[in-house]
């Protein structure tokens, strides 16, 4: 239920709804005053034949034109970058063996990103030797590229597996010469002073399968060796591994990703601290929004009240305790018809007083918030069915 009322009309709906902000939570349940989430367009999907369109927001690291093949460069193990020797091949970025790995100029940590690969059509090699490549998240972690369509090899090393950790859930691929659709969510390792806040983790879809569920990272994959887990730089490129096949890449894109609660997003279960930073920062913009509003007028008030429920500032309670008490008695005040004519004032301040008492912000016995129960009794309206 939402209630259309000109006193909350900064928000859709009343803002003394839901369960309020605690210890651990900035906002309110169905908080009005949380941000809306960013609007952005989507993208298309890609059939076999053709590849789709990137949503609005991505960051398009190769469309299949030569320009953004500029986007790459070559990843010598020792020495300087220069151009990629790897070919756009049909709307593909092909890699031409013993030319080297690849990087993206660009560098990045936490993504979504989406990128597409097919084996050679013409089968050649088996085991770790049929169409062979790699996608390395942050130039360090390895997500398989192995054309395992009808070739065995060990599962740490399958098609989407995280190289060397853990094998995909399911061979979800595609005859070698067809795309596969790869999407990665990566979380790169927290750390603050030594210790883990939070350890990484990928999740892989192979061709929409899921095939990799929210990972731990056991630090950069590696072969033969079992590796460990621990920090990683802030940021790396995206590598493309060259292991002798040329192997063929499109559609490559993806999105940053928005800090998590242990990195300062205030969206999920915070710490104390954080909780209460939040909160103080939410009552500080509602104070500022007030001071704009009609000098001690009712949605001054309301505003004001509605402050509270973030921070309970002894100075605000205090006005809102003298505001509150004011208008409960200009409604008692009022004719019947009168009343009648502001029940939804009434009635939404009623509201908004139960709430503030539910919450502890004012007592029990809170003045104003008896006064209008008052009001609704004689009037009968505490008998009225809800609509
Ligand atoms: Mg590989």
């Amino acid at each position: 239920m939402l209630t259309s009322n000109a006193f909350a009309a900064a928000s859709t709906g009343s803002p003394f709804y839901g369960s309020p902000p605690d210890d651990h939570h900035a906002w309110a349940i169905h908080d009005q005053n949380r941000p809306q989430p960013i609007r952005i367009t989507p993208g298309t999907l890609s059939s076999a034949d053709k590849p789709g369109q990137p949503p609005s927001d991505a960051i398009v690291l190769f469309d299949g034109t030569h320009a953004s093949l500029a986007k790459w460069e070559s990843d010598p193990k020792n020495g300087v970058a220069g151009p990629t020797q790897w070919i756009v091949n049909e709307g593909a970025m092909e890699c031409v063996p013993k030319s080297g790995y690849v990087r993206t100029k660009d560098q990045f940590g936490d993504c979504q990103l989406h990128i597409e690969w097919a084996a050679p059509k013409t089968v050649k090699g088996d085991s770790q030797g049929r169409g062979n490549s790699g996608i390395f998240l942050m130039g360090l972690v390895e997500i398989q590229v192995l054309d395992n369509y009808d070739n065995p090899t060990y599962a740490d090393g399958f098609a989407a597996s995280v190289y060397g950790v853990n094998p995909p859930m399911a061979n979800a691929l595609r005859p070698p010469g067809k795309y596969q659709m790869i999407d990665i969510v990566f979380r790169r390792p927290v750390y603050k002073g030594g210790k883990v806040l939070d350890p990484g983790y990928v999740t892989v879809f192979c061709n929409g399968v899921l095939v990799q569920d929210h990972t731990p990272l056991e630090g950069p994959t590696g072969h033969m060796k079992r590796t460990v887990a621990g920090p990683l730089p802030e940021k790396g490129p995206l590598k493309l591994q060259d292991h002798g096949n040329p192997v063929r890449f499109r559609n490559i894109w993806y999105r940053p990703l928005p800090p998590r609660t242990v990195e300062g997003n205030t969206d999920g279960w915070l710490s104390k601290e954080a909780a209460v930073a939040k909160r103080r920062e939410t009552a500080a913009t509602l104070r500022s929004n007030a001071a704009q509003l009609a000098t001690d007028s009712d949605p001054q008030m309301f505003r004001l009240a509605e402050s509270l429920v973030y921070d309970k500032d002894s100075a605000t309670l205090r006005k809102v305790e003298q505001l509150a008490g004011q208008f409960a008695n200009r409604m008692k005040a009022l004719s019947s018809a009168d009343r009648a004519n502001k029940k939804d004032e009434i009635t939404f301040g009623l509201k908004a007083f139960q709430y503030l008492t539910t919450a502890e912000i004012v007592p029990a016995g809170f003045g104003p918030k008896k006064t209008l129960e008052q009001i609704v009794q004689t009037e009968g309206w505490d008998k009225e069915k809800k609509k």
